[in-house]
Order: C-alpha cells, then sequence, then structure tokens
C-alpha cells in the first residue's frame, strides 16, 4: 500500500457507502457502508483484509455521526492519515457541471440550486459532504456528477416533446444518470477492443437495482434511458422506467392515491418487485421462475423485452456498433437474462456463445458472443475508481 489514498463516499438518505482506494495502484484496499441512518438500528460496517467489521451506531444517528465513528475507526487501522483527497458521488448535476469539480462555497451554492431537479438525492450527497467538510478540514474534496457524462447528448435526444419554456425556464429535460459507469464502461471497451476511445461506437447497459442504458458514439454519451430523475428508462429493482405518463393522474383522480403514493408506487413498489409480487432482487427472481413463479417469469420476460427494445432503437444513434456491453449486478452476473435478451436481438446477428456467456460472471470480463457476429462484452463497472481518479486529477492539478 503506497501513502497516498483517496476517500471516496456516496451518500444515500439513509445510507453511505464509501471506499479507500490507493492513488499508485488504484486498488480498492477498504470498503463498506453505514446503513439505516436516523432509525432505531443504525449501523456501520467495514471491510479490510478480508474481514468484515459491524460496529452499532447510536439510535437516531447522523451522516456526520457515521463519518466520524469512520474517521476513529480508520485513525485506529492507521489509515486516516494517508487519506489525501475526498471524492463525492453527486447525483445530479443539472446543466451546471459538465467534469468533476473541486468543492468551494460557489460550488455548494451552484449544488444546493441544482437539488430541485433531485430532491430525492442531492440533499444527501449535500449533507455527506459537509459532514466531510466538518471533519477532514485540510483536505481537497472533489465532486464527481452522475450526470456529467451525458451533457454530450444532442438536444434531439434529451429535450422532451413538452411545452420549450419547461426546459428553457425549468430545466426540464433529460439529464441521465449512471454516468461514472458508462464513463468507465467506455474506456475499458476501448482497452478490450483495442480502439481509441474517440472511434468508439457501444451499447453500455448497466443492470443493477437502479438500472440504465446509453448509446455512445466516438466515446461520447449520445443518448441514454434514464431522464429528468433516474426514474425513467429501463425496468430496474423496484422503480417501474417508462410508463404512460398519464398513470400517475389516472392514479390521484380515479383510486385517490396521494402524491406521496404516486411516488412511492412508482419508485418504491414497481419494476422486478412490483410485477412479480415477490422480490426486487433478480437472483430471487431467476430462481423462483426457474421453479416455475409465473410472477418471476413475467418480470424477466418484462424486463428482458423493454432492455432489449431499447438496445434496438439505441442503434439509431449510432450507425455503427462495435459492442453492446453488459454491466452493474444484473449485467455482469445474469447469464439467464443475457442470452435472453440477446435471443431477442438475432435481427441485428448477435449469437450467444454460451459457454463464454457462462464464464463471465463474478467479476470476469469476456465476449459472451461468436465472433461471426456483432460483439457483446461483459464488463465489470468500477464507479468507486472512476471517482478516486477525478479526485487525484484534480487535486494534483491543484498543487502544480
Ligand atoms: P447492483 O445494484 O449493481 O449492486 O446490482 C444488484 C442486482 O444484481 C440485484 O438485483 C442482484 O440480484 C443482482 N445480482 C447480483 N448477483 C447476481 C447473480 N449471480 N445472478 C443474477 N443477478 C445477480
Amino acid at each position: 500500500m503506497s501513502n497516498k489514498l483517496v476517500f471516496v463516499l456516496n451518500c444515500g438518505s439513509s445510507s453511505l457507502k464509501f471506499a479507500l482506494i490507493d492513488s499508485q495502484s488504484q486498488q480498492q484496499i477498504l470498503s463498506g457502508l453505514a446503513d439505516s441512518l436516523g432509525s432505531a438500528q443504525p449501523f456501520l460496517q467495514v471491510k479490510y483484509q478480508g474481514e468484515k467489521r459491524k460496529t452499532a451506531l447510536a439510535p437516531q444517528a447522523t451522516h456526520a455521526l457515521a463519518i466520524s465513528e469512520l474517521v476513529n475507526q480508520l485513525s485506529e487501522l492507521a489509515l486516516g492519515q494517508h487519506i489525501i483527497a475526498i471524492g463525492h458521488r453527486v447525483v445530479h448535476g443539472g446543466e451546471r457541471f459538465t467534469q468533476s469539480v473541486l468543492i468551494n462555497d460557489e460550488v455548494m451554492a451552484q449544488m444546493e440550486q441544482v437539488s430541485d431537479l433531485a430532491p430525492l438525492h442531492n440533499p444527501a450527497n449535500i449533507v455527506g459532504i459537509k459532514a466531510c467538510q466538518k471533519v477532514f478540514t485540510d483536505l481537497p474534496q472533489v465532486a464527481v456528477f452522475d450526470t456529467a457524462f451525458h451533457q454530450s447528448m444532442p438536444a434531439r435526444a434529451y429535450l422532451y416533446p413538452l411545452p420549450y419554456a419547461l426546459y428553457k425556464e425549468h430545466g426540464i429535460r433529460r439529464y441521465g444518470f449512471h454516468g461514472t459507469s458508462h464513463f468507465y464502461i467506455t474506456s475499458e471497451a476501448a482497452k478490450v477492443l483495442n480502439k481509441p476511445v474517440e472511434d468508439l461506437n457501444i451499447i453500455s447497459a448497466h443492470l443493477g437495482n437502479g438500472a440504465s442504458i446509453t448509446a455512445i458514439k466516438n466515446g461520447k454519451s449520445v443518448d441514454t434511458s434514464m431522464g429528468l430523475t433516474p426514474l425513467e428508462g429501463l425496468v430496474m429493482g423496484t422503480r417501474c422506467g417508462d410508463i404512460d405518463p398519464a398513470i400517475p393522474t389516472f392514479l390521484m383522480d380515479q383510486l385517490g392515491y396521494s402524491e406521496q403514493q404516486v411516488t412511492n408506487t412508482l419508485n418504491k413498489e414497481g419494476g422486478l418487485l412490483g410485477l412479480s409480487q415477490l422480490s426486487n432482487d433478480c437472483r430471487v427472481i431467476e430462481e423462483n421462475a426457474a421453479q416455475g413463479h409465473v410472477g418471476a417469469q413475467l418480470a424477466l420476460d418484462v424486463f428482458c423485452y423493454r432492455l432489449a427494445k431499447y438496445i434496438a432503437s439505441y442503434t439509431v444513434p449510432l450507425g455503427r456498433l462495435d459492442a453492446l456491453v453488459f454491466t452493474g449486478g444484473i449485467g455482469e452476473n445474469s447469464d439467464t437474462i443475457r442470452a435472453k435478451v440477446l435471443a431477442q436481438l438475432t435481427i441485428f446477428g448477435f449469437s450467444v456463445d454460451h459457454s463464454a456467456n457462462k464464464a463471465a460472471r463474478f467479476g470476469q470480463s469476456g465476449q459472451i458472443t461468436h465472433e461471426d457476429g456483432p460483439k457483446a462484452l461483459v464488463i465489470p463497472t468500477n464507479e468507486e475508481l472512476v471517482i478516486a481518479q477525478d479526485a487525484i486529477r484534480i487535486t494534483n492539478n491543484l498543487e502544480q
């Protein structure tokens, strides 16, 4: 281990995930999470050198309390003093942030403004930044935005067919998310395919609990499935993705749902969970589908059919496709879903190499199609590494 570490933080509303990345070897040397913050039984879990250590936090513990307990543990492990920079995942950067930035008072004020666009996400990110500013008083902090990679989209991809003033005056447009992951996949695919990034045309399918797909032309995002918020697009664990926009008002007017119930239904009760009436966890869905559970089979069918339709539509902006890439917990591990999706794309000539498809899991990259058709690849994503790299790059620029 070198003595220059980057602390990477990803704050959610009641949780925070973190990692320590060695700035030289780029290896993750510690990771963990604090969960159930603000509830009766919050806890902190740290994974280091193959061991997991779980600590109960005080009831109702805040993000700030979890971070200060974590800082104590990092000191005990003699790691805290080696941290040279902090990288924060920030969900929404609006149109203001097209790349990662060093956090200062002005940036904080701009992030607060952008928060109106992501009230479910950005406030938690800001809480995390403020908590770190209190404990890591002397360290540079960098914000890395999920939306930044997608700022290259043309207007025809990011505009909704709504009154133009809603975009101009209120910023209502497609922003796209998972940008750090799609960016990482682009650079890794360029290496695998031995092509310059600027000449690379791929479709990147990030399939996890949240899922999004991006068309990448000449190394840049030209279209993506998530929109103003991370609710649009593919079927996800509990998020519904694309639905008729009249459904929310139908639920309110005809079924008496409150605004909060609609938000919950679309964000927390839809997707794989809603369709299967079983679980949001793809492994559970697959196991049950294999045993004949009708809801689980339906959930898989809808998930794969909609994903295949998106893949087909993203050949439109690309013209030439160098590879389709699967990533995220599902994309990296589920040979069943990959095969089911590719089977619906035979019109493009995809032909699955079933033994390669079965072998590409648990962190293994690989090509899962035969050479005589278009390529489909599996590449494990690494958002923490991108955040750490940006934090190092911006910190190094400061020193020069
Ligand atoms: P992520 O949000 O990227 O961590 O991905 C979480 C999703 O990946 C969950 O739905 C998991 O069930 C799914 N997943 C993880 N491992 C597997 C696996 N071996 N087979 C199928 N799905 C998996």
